[in-house]
């Protein structure tokens, strides 16, 4: 390889990196040492947005071993499908689910989504160019299609762009009952679902009612 690509980390990183070791890891050795020597047992999966500004550990205080992490543009449940290339999401609730038997499921959306966004004139308007021109992104957020019909007025206003993050979460817990092992573990109820929206500007968190079909404040 002629160039170089691959850098050291940059310095202020390496700073932070330096700081956390000689303070959070070195005052908590014990407990690190504990999660290598009995492995994981986290109760909780987490499927959530790649946004920097979703900080899920932080909202709920959570430690190292607690939470296993699937990040996603707009924490997008697929269908169950088998023998597709784009396998990386199911993968992961396959070995929550089958591996860890984590007992909760949570599928986290928040406010101000840049893939939501995106997608919304596309859906409006299937010849709309935005999503034209990436190459996986328009393709991934097709999943979210059926939850765009479920809303009521078509065009783009906040209200509408909240709505259809909400449906992001409505229609990945969907997608999570047509996974044989999901559905068994709930039939067998060592799991639950839970479908949250977190507002990013308020702090506001609020729960999906299954009953009333409305996200309520937790
Ligand atoms: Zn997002």
């Amino acid at each position: 390889m002629s160039s170089t690509f691959f850098k050291p980390l940059p310095t202020y990183l390496a700073k932070r990196y330096r700081g956390w070791k000689a303070t959070t890891f070195d005052e908590n050795k014990g407990w690190y040492q504990r999660l290598v020597e009995v492995g994981q047992h986290p109760r909780f999966m987490v499927i959530s947005c790649c946004d920097s500004r979703v900080r899920i550990t932080s909202i709920f205080g959570a430690d190292s071993g607690e939470f296993f992490i699937h990040r996603n543009i707009a924490n997008l449940v697929p269908p169950f499908k088998k023998d597709v290339e784009d396998y990386g999401t199911s993968a992961a609730i396959e070995y929550a689910v089958t591996g860890l038997r984590v007992s909760n499921i949570i599928v986290l959306g928040h406010s101000n989504c840049g893939g939501i966004k995106n997608i919304f004139p596309h859906f409006s308007n299937p010849g709309h160019a935005d999503c034209d021109e990436t190459i996986f992104i328009g393709k991934w957020l097709e999943i979210l299609r059926p939850g765009f019909e479920r809303i009521p007025k078509l065009k783009q206003t906040d209200e509408n762009l909240k709505n259809l993050e909400k449906q992001a979460v409505v229609v990945s817990l969907e997608n999570l009952l047509s996974f044989p092992f999901v559905r068994e573990a709930l039939e067998r109820e060592t799991l639950s679902l839970h479908g949250l929206w977190h507002n990013i500007k308020s702090g506001e968190l609020f729960y999906l009612n299954q009953e009333s079909g409305n996200f309520e404040h937790v």
